[in-house]
């Protein structure tokens, strides 16, 4: 295992909780400036392990939430940055509405790859929550977010995410600058939930999208037709796959569907 040290701490970096630190300013200056930032906001960091983002963060905005789940670099912000509120354990594990209930919160971070997609879920379900998500990623997972129809990359992913929330696919960050260095490139996306949810039937909408995803080689009609009824669909619609659907075509196939039975 490597081991990586900064100032007074020596950590073994641990594959599992995505320990890939930023060395570049230049990077995270342009991160943090990116997120829009500023002094009146409530937010909260994921992950701030050596703080490389968090010394930046504290320029605009003296007073914020940390959430890290590696102890010893808990004890390392702790020590680093005793002005900040910091919640040692599992982002995963922590309640959202509660960090919000006198501000919507602005969420940063150069986040662990192997959890990118369930905190992505969770930032969704709480969007109600958030101001804006600004997010370092494995750029892969950062196309997919932003995928456009009829392409590979468009999937369950990116009409979730671009249903309820303007995606900006920011910048791709290249694997040189991190340490140690990962097998692969990064990219920052900007998540801003939409004001109001087109759908008001936000988890029969993602159940829909699952299941009309469920084959990608198959037609809606095929993926479809066990789960839902769909005499007052407009048939031309099913022949589709559901690559093809742009996300206000999924708004419209879903509205046309009759309740399950
Ligand atoms: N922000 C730092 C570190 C990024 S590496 C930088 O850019 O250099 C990812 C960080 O997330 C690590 O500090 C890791 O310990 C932390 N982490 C991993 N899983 C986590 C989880 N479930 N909840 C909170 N923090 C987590």
């Amino acid at each position: 295992m490597k081991n990586v040290q900064y100032k007074h701490t020596e950590i073994a970096v641990k594959k599992k909780l995505g320990q890939n630190f930023l060395t570049d300013r230049n990077i995270t200056r342009k991160i943090v400036a990116s997120s829009g930032a500023g002094p009146l906001d409530n937010i909260l960091e994921i992950g701030p392990g050596f703080g490389a983002l968090t010394r930046e963060i504290i320029e605009l905005c003296p007073v914020f939430t940390v959430v890290e789940k590696d102890p010893k670099l808990a004890e390392f912000i702790r020590t680093e940055y005793p002005q900040l509120t910091l919640i040692e354990g599992d982002f995963l594990d922590i309640d959202l509405v509660a960090l919000a209930t006198k501000k919507p919160l602005r969420v940063l971070g150069n986040i662990p790859y192997s959890i990118t997609t369930p905190i992505l879920f969770r930032l969704l379900e709480n969007r109600r929550s958030l101001v804006s998500a600004t997010l370092m990623m494995q750029h892969e997972v950062a196309m997919r977010i932003a995928a456009m129809p009829n392409t590979k990359e468009y999937g369950i992913l990116a009409v979730q995410l671009q249903a309820f929330c303007d995606i900006n696919y920011l910048f791709k960050v290249g694997r040189k600058v991190f340490r140690p260095q990962p097998g692969v490139d990064s990219a920052v996306i900007l998540i801003t939930p939409k004001k109001e949810d087109p759908i008001e039937d936000a988890d029969g909408f993602r159940r829909f999208v699952r299941i009309a995803f469920h084959q990608r080689r198959k037609t809606l009609l095929n993926n479809l037709k066990e789960s839902y009824n769909l005499d007052t669909v407009e048939s031309d619609t099913l022949k589709l796959r559901a690559e093809a659907l742009s996300i206000e075509n999924f708004f419209q196939l879903f509205r046309q569907l009759k309740p399950p039975q």
